[in-house]
């Protein structure tokens, strides 16, 4: 099941498979075909999670209009919280020289940096920088969750990019993360949300990301040093996870700021941010 925003109304997109920034897609608006159990707003299909997906499941839905992916928002549009993850790829903290961590490294990203899947995003100096991630939506909330438990409480996936001025993040130590990680539109996600069951290995997706076309990360969710599982377990130990939060769970190797020589993004330049099974965001940085 895959679900998306558009104009702040929650859709179901009947079908599966990925969606590139140039699809057109049938759009099911929920209220609607609900007559009114669920949305109309995004946020409140999330906190009836378990509720939907037995409706959903069962429900003969229209066959609904059509939508181009350029048209949706972010999936998630204004969460209550994001957590973020560091150095969650072993090649990535292997590129970055630094020890791969056995505790946590969690920061946010401000829920007003979210913009949808496809982007015009302001390249506020020469120092940004790119980071595919995927971004693990929450439907059930819960504190102390145990790991073998922690998949029923995740809603589904997403692409989500984790744009980063490394200036602001460096300028102080220790780092901060959050406030670099944060300038209007530094938050691309979607298209959709697609639910676990969608995915053949949900801890096995290909991850990746490119910039006019030449391709700058190359990576599998495989290498997690904290799988979506351990993640969600880790921190509901300390924070009680709430329907519709965001996990950036970190990016595999090949961001610009550890390449050699360095290299930032420049005003008219497009990532594209992919994953197996959910698609791809298109950002423009202008
Ligand atoms: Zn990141």
């Amino acid at each position: 099941m895959r679900i998306a925003n558009l104009t702040d109304r929650a859709v179901l997109l009947p079908g599966s498979g990925e969606l590139t920034g140039s699809d057109t897609v049938p759009a099911v608006d929920i209220a609607s075909a609900s007559d009114g159990r669920f949305g109309p707003d995004v946020a409140s299909v999330y906190d009836a999670w378990d509720d939907f997906v037995a409706w959903a499941r069962q429900a003969s839905l229209p066959q609904g209009s059509s939508v181009p992916v350029s048209e949706l928002g972010p999936p998630v549009p204004s969460p209550r919280q994001i957590f973020a993850i560091g150095l969650n790829y072993r090649d990535h903290a292997i590129e970055a020289d630094l020890e791969i961590p056995t505790e946590l490294v969690v920061f946010t990203k401000f829920a007003s940096c979210l913009i949808g899947p496809v982007a015009d995003v302001e390249l506020v100096s020469d120092r940004v920088d790119w980071e595919v991630e995927l971004v693990v939506v929450i439907g059930r909330e819960g504190l102390k969750i145990d790991e073998a438990n922690a998949w029923d409480h995740v809603a589904g996936l997403t692409v989500g990019q984790d744009l980063s001025e490394r200036r602001v993040q460096f300028a102080v130590k220790p780092p901060q993360f959050s406030l670099g990680k944060s300038y209007p539109g530094f938050g691309p996600l979607g298209p959709a949300v697609v639910t676990p069951d969608e995915f053949a290995d949900r801890d096995a997706l290909a991850i990746g990301c490119s910039l006019d076309g030449e391709t700058m990360q190359d990576g599998t969710t495989a290498d997690f040093v904290f799988p979506v599982a351990a993640l969600v377990s880790r921190l509901s130990q300390v924070v009680r996870l709430l329907p519709g939060d965001l996990i950036f769970t970190g990016t595999p190797a090949g961001v610009g700021s550890v390449r050699k020589p360095r290299r930032y993004l420049a005003a008219g330049e497009t990532i594209v941010s992919r994953i197996e099974g959910i698609g791809e965001l298109t950002t423009r940085m202008i």
